[in-house]
Order: structure tokens, then C-alpha cells, then sequence
């Protein structure tokens, strides 16, 4: 039976919104107020409780769930789930923390805390399908609310700080000790109410250096250290090539383009003005392509390359009889020239669950680890079906207690330490025909 809901207006009371989204506390004018927001409140979830799951609503057809409310209802649910939202990514923190510091803290294991952390986020990363670099910050994130920030970690679980919140105050206050830390949180969080995002950030950034100046020159000085270059594919067959520099010089160095595609484009208006009979070609790219096309060939000649000439495509398929030339040298540690490239182009990126690293910046890694017994290699061996790529970092986590993997003619069967079982399969040849990463082989994954 449904129950009947009746109008807002009717029953006279008010969401807290309009107290600036806090709850009125006994004594306060409003509170009575706020008490019948609740009671309605209360009735309204058991409205649409007996709504969803009452014989009445026939489940093939879509009804319009949203009629019954006012605008104004619909936005503070929005501001309900967001606060869910926030106290489930606590939730998730206190127990990625509790499994990461079991792991951590295991007096059996006789290994350094790095690769044992390793372990646990490349275990995270299968089960939650996530990038390497994003469990590590799931990981470091939920460690340094346990170990730092107990107030910040329980306003999370309370949702009321959103996770980009949480993440600056993580990252700003990466150099401060614990007692600096806790002053930071308690400085910065009354704050979280009415700042978000880049204005939160800069607040705690302002919070740090007022409590550690020092930590923001350690900083600055890291960041300056991590200067890098890095390709990262995107869709359209286009890719962004980014340079990781110190402001002032990027800076620069842009401005420097700018000025020269400026003076080019002034040129070429000169020769057009100059020559009105000559039916010049005109130059439909944009100013910000034209930037693009100046820097490629800058950086061609310096590398005395041609960047638009197209690669060969590597081929995956292998012969029977081209394998077998291979893996005539099956007895020797080290894989041959050729086998490398042949391991490579087969399996393209790292072969561990959701990994992408490309093959040429992979180590080469014997399956069933290479053994020689008095001259003898055991099972496995420098084999074309044996070999496969594994960036540095998860070669490190195949070599860490619990693992294991195991290869079929290029089907890796990854066994984690919990006893969770991941398929991986070679790089297609056709990115279409890509098969998915995370292929659970156990229906009932054990639970940690
Ligand atoms: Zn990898």
C-alpha cells in the first residue's frame, strides 16, 4: 500500500538549506522547524521506499519518479548523494588503509616496506580496476588519513569533505610532520565548507607555508627533480607529448613559439600583399596548429628525424617455424636481439592486469624463471612461449611472496596473494580487437 505523500507547502516546514546547509541545534528559532523537515523527510523516503518496491509500479515502464518534488527537493537530494558519495570514498579509504597496514606490518615477511607496498597495490589495482599510478594514490591517500589526518578522515566518513578536499590536504602537507599536520587539518577544514577545489587547494597551500616554509622549498625543490618528458596516447590516433618543467622557463619557451608562428604568419601576409597577381596557396591552419607544426620541426632537426614519415607496423604473427629459430637458443639466459623484438611486438605494453607501459620500455621476463641444473635447463627456458614484458615495476611485484604466473602460449594466468586469478592476453594487433584486462578466472574471489 502506498502512502500518501502530501505537499511541502502543506506541511509547513523548511530543508536546513536555508540556514546555510547546517543543522539548527536545540535553542536555535528554527529548530522546531528543522524537526518537522525531518518527519517529512522521514515520510518521504517511505513514500518512495513503498514506491519502489510496490506491486504498483510496473517495472517495464518508466515512470516519472521526479513529478512529486519541487525543484528545490531535487537539488538538496543531489547534495545527499554527494555526501554519500563522499562517505563511501571514506568507507573505501578505512579499508584500503586496514588491508594495506595488515600487509604492511606482517612481521613474517622479510621484505622492504616498498616492495611489500608495491604488492598490495598491484593486488588493489586488479580487483578495482584501476591504472597503477591511480591505486598507488587510492593507497597513499587512505595511509595518510589513518597515519595524519584523523579529523579529516573522519569528517570524509561523516561526508563532508569531498575527495579533491582530502586530496589537497594529502598532497600540500606531504612534508609536514605529524604535530604540523594535525595543525594544518584543524586550520584548514572549517574551511572546507565554503572553498572547493583550486581556491581549497590554494588555501592549504597558503596554511602550509604559514606552518613550514621550509616544506614548500622541499617541495618545489622535488618537483623540479621530477622534470620530465611524457607521451600519453589519446583517441583520433592523436597523442599529447608533454614536457614536466619548471613554470618561468615553459613559460618562455612558449612565448618564444608564439612570437615566431606571429612573425611567420606576418611574413607570409607581406608576400601576399606584395604579389596580389600570384594566387598564393593559402594557409588554412590555425594560429595554434601552425604552433604545433613549428615545434614538431624544431624538435625533428635537432633529433634528425622526420617525425611525419609513417613506421612500418610491427606484425605479431609468428611462423611455427620462425618460433623454433628462436627458441634455439632456449639454453641462454639472456633473450636474443630478435626474440626481444619479437616478444615485444607480440605483446606491445606490460603484461600485467591493466597495465600500458609500452613493450619498449618493458623488461623482458622469463615466465617460469630461467634454472640451469648442471648444464641443464629445467622447464621453461629463454622461450618464445616463456617470455614475456613486464615494466620494472610489476616485474618487481611478480617476484614478491604470494604471486604467481603462469603462461599459455602468450595467455598469462596471474594468481595475486589473496588467491584472486587475472587473465591477461598478448596486444592486438587491431586495437578493436583488444581484449579486456581484468578476465576474473574465479567466479567467488576469496575475500581479504
Ligand atoms: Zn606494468
Amino acid at each position: 500500500m502506498l502512502i500518501d505523500l502530501p505537499d511541502r507547502a502543506d506541511v509547513g516546514c523548511e530543508p536546513p538549506w536555508v540556514t546555510g546547509g547546517r543543522p539548527p541545534s536545540p535553542g536555535d528559532p528554527d529548530y522546531a522547524s528543522y524537526q518537522d523537515f525531518l518527519a517529512y523527510e522521514a515520510r518521504r523516503d517511505a513514500f518512495w521506499t513503498a514506491h519502489a518496491a510496490g506491486p504498483a509500479l510496473p517495472l517495464d515502464a518508466p515512470i516519472d519518479m521526479t513529478a512529486a518534488r519541487s525543484d528545490a527537493e531535487l537539488v538538496w537530494e543531489v547534495a545527499d548523494a554527494d555526501r554519500l558519495e563522499n562517505a563511501a570514498y571514506g568507507a573505501k579509504c578505512r579499508a584500503v588503509s586496514n588491508v594495506a597496514m595488515r600487509k604492511l606490518r606482517n612481521p613474517d615477511a622479510d621484505y622492504d616496506p616498498e616492495y611489500l607496498r608495491r604488492s598490495v597495490e598491484a593486488e588493489l589495482g586488479c580487483l578495482l580496476k584501476l591504472s597503477p599510478a591511480a591505486v598507488s594514490n587510492l593507497c597513499h591517500v587512505s595511509m595518510e588519513l589513518t597515519r595524519r589526518y584523523s579529523k579529516t578522515f573522519a569528517a570524509l566518513e561523516r561526508g563532508e569533505v569531498n575527495r579533491v578536499q582530502v586530496q589537497a590536504i594529502v598532497d600540500e602537507g606531504a612534508d609536514l610532520d605529524v604535530a604540523q599536520a594535525a595543525r594544518l587539518e584543524e586550520r584548514v577544514l572549517p574551511e572546507a565548507r565554503e572553498r572547493g577545489g583550486r581556491s581549497f587547494r590554494d588555501r592549504v597551500r597558503r596554511e602550509v607555508k604559514a606552518i613550514d616554509a621550509d616544506a614548500v622549498r622541499k617541495r618545489e625543490k622535488r618537483a623540479r627533480a621530477d622534470r620530465c618528458v611524457y607521451l600519453r596516447p589519446e583517441y583520433d590516433g592523436m597523442a599529447t607529448l608533454c614536457l614536466f618543467m619548471p613554470e618561468d622557463e615553459a613559460q618562455r619557451i612558449f612565448k618564444a613559439l608564439k612570437e615566431r608562428v606571429h612573425h611567420d604568419r606576418a611574413i607570409q601576409k607581406e608576400q601576399a600583399a606584395e604579389a596580389p597577381l600570384v594566387i598564393a596557396r593559402q594557409d588554412e591552419r590555425t594560429i595554434a596548429a601552425q604552433e604545433l607544426d613549428t615545434i614538431q620541426a624544431i624538435l625533428g632537426e635537432a633529433l634528425g628525424i622526420d617525425p611525419t614519415e609513417p613506421e612500418i607496423p610491427a606484425s605479431s604473427a609468428l611462423s611455427a617455424e620462425a618460433i623454433e629459430l628462436l627458441d634455439l637458443h632456449a639454453n641462454t639466459y639472456a633473450p636474443t636481439a630478435k626474440m626481444k623484438t619479437a616478444v615485444r611486438n607480440r605483446d606491445k605494453h606490460c603484461r600485467f592486469p591493466g597495465c600500458r607501459r609500452p613493450a619498449r620500455q618493458c623488461d623482458i621476463d622469463h615466465s617460469i624463471p630461467f634454472t640451469k641444473v648442471k648444464g641443464k635447463v629445467l622447464r621453461g627456458g629463454t622461450r618464445y612461449w616463456n617470455l614475456g614484458c613486464l615494466c620494472r615495476f610489476h616485474h618487481q611485484v611478480k617476484q614478491m611472496p604470494g604471486w604467481h604466473l603462469e603462461q599459455d602460449r602468450g595467455r598469462f594466468i596471474w594468481t595475486t596473494p589473496t588467491g584472486l586469478r587475472f587473465i591477461t592476453y598478448p596486444g592486438a594487433d587491431d586495437p578493436d580487437a583488444e581484449l579486456p584486462d581484468f578476465i576474473k578466472e574465479l567466479t567467488a574471489p576469496v575475500p581479504f
